[in-house]
């Protein structure tokens, strides 16, 4: 039977460490959504346009990979694209409360609905885009922390958002 999973975030921008867990779950599964996070009261500093632009470039050599973006509840959306599954990249005991508090929540909405959690790489454990977005606003130097086609629009817009 075919497995469709969904891979949730905002990817404000997709870092080496999501690019990590979207390629291992395109390895166990048969198809892959990831699915960029509209939420207006969060105000990203790259659209949702970009954000999915972003993750498209980056994901391009994976042919069973789909972008997309969701508004609501992640369980309704699942439930509408015929998810099997979320997969999820756990970094370190501060992202387990909050992520075990979500995977119940999600269960009791749609009790179908299974959360896989994938840990994160060692290389990338440390990834954040919060951390991203800082270090670029600042003038550091991105490179081992994003896709290499993506990060001098990267840096360029956090240059210019700090001005
Ligand atoms: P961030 O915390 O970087 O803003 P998102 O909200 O976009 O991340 O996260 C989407 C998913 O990717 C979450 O499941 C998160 O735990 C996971 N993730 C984020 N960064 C990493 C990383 N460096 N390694 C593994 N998983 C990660």
């Amino acid at each position: 039977m075919s497995k469709t999973v969904i891979c949730p975030g905002s990817f404000d921008p997709v870092t080496l460490g999501h690019l990590d867990i979207i390629k291992r779950a395109a390895k166990m599964f048969d198809h892959v959504i990831v699915a960029v996070l509209v939420n207006s009261a969060k105000s990203p500093c790259f659209s949702t346009e970009e954000r999915m632009r972003f993750l498209e470039e980056v994901t391009g050599d994976i042919e069973n990979v789909e972008i997309s973006s969701f508004d609501g509840l992640l369980a309704e959306y699942c439930k509408q694209r015929g998810a099997d599954a979320i997969v999820k990249g756990l970094r370190a005991v501060s992202d387990f409360e909050y992520e075990f508090q979500m995977a119940i929540t999600n269960k009791k909405i749609n009790p179908e609905l299974e959360t896989i959690f994938l840990m994160a790489n060692a290389d990338s454990m440390y990834l954040s885009s919060s951390m991203v977005r800082e270090v670029a606003a600042m003038g550091g130097d991105i490179t081992n922390f994003v896709p290499d086609c993506i990060r001098d629009e990267i840096v360029e817009r956090m240059l210019t958002l700090r001005k």
